[in-house]
């Protein structure tokens, strides 16, 4: 899976994902990050990538052809390094797009490229948004300074699920929100902290009471936190 992201803010998103589990997935190849500066592709002498809204408010709003540019740049970039995806998805992160969720994770997995357009400011003027974009992605019901963050999840949430970012693909298919369900609690060394054991079915050896524990903790979870999931 090859992402490129356009940003006003490159090392924001690479804080994020160049660490950790996404770093080594791509020094691994698993997956593909390229970043774009939008400001590099600004027509403008001073590099101008914003200016006011027409028809007044406050706040700046991210100009059309400097994005406009920066996607074509990425086309040929991917052009030029022969790469020919078969299914291609152009996302604006947006707090008025629809919510990302599991499901929705799930199906960008499928894509072999994501191209990824981070607002800043007030956002971005709307012909770029309905020139080039598929859909709007949000991360949740709330307002943030800039789209690098969310993009940095969307990019986190749809990577660990392709083949090679992760040891194990259980570690996903028995999770939080994957199952259906929330995890079940669970413990490590040292069996007692600050008066606390662990509790006693995780060390009896006895599998199938294992499971059984397992279930029954994470449905009491989830009804404690999270009972629209059950209704689902
Ligand atoms: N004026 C815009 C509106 O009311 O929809 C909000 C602009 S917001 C301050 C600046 C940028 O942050 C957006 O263009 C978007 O890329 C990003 N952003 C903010 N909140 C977000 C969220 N919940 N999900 C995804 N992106 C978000």
């Amino acid at each position: 899976m090859r992402f490129d992201i356009m940003t006003l803010f490159p090392d924001m998103v690479n804080n994020i994902l160049g660490e950790s589990i996404i770093g080594r997935a791509q020094k691994s190849g698993a997956v593909e990050i390229n970043l774009y500066n939008i400001r590099d592709y600004s027509e403008d002498k001073h590099r101008r990538v914003d200016d006011t809204p027409y028809g007044g408010g406050k706040g700046m709003l991210m100009m059309a052809p400097p994005i406009y540019n920066c996607y074509s740049a990425i086309l040929e970039d991917q052009k030029s390094a022969g790469f020919e995806p078969e299914m291609r998805r152009v996302i604006y992160m947006s707090p008025a797009g629809k919510v990302l969720n599991q499901k929705k994770a799930e199906e960008l997995s499928k894509y072999d490229n994501i191209i990824i357009l981070c607002g800043h400011y007030e956002g971005v003027d709307r012909r770029i948004i309905d020139e080039i974009v598929d859909e709007e992605v949000s991360i949740g019901d709330f307002v943030l300074t800039g789209g690098e963050v969310p993009a940095a999840i969307l990019v986190d949430c749809v990577s660990r699920l392709l083949p090679g970012v992760l040891s194990d693909p259980e570690c996903y298919e028995k999770e939080s929100i994957s199952s259906g369900m929330l995890e079940y609690p669970q413990y490590t060394r040292p069996y007692e902290f600050h008066g606390v054991k662990v509790p006693d079915v995780l060390i009896s050896g006895h599998h199938a009471n294992i499971d059984k524990w397992r279930e029954e903790s994470a449905r009491e979870l989830t009804e404690r936190n999270r009972p629209d999931l059950l209704e689902k």
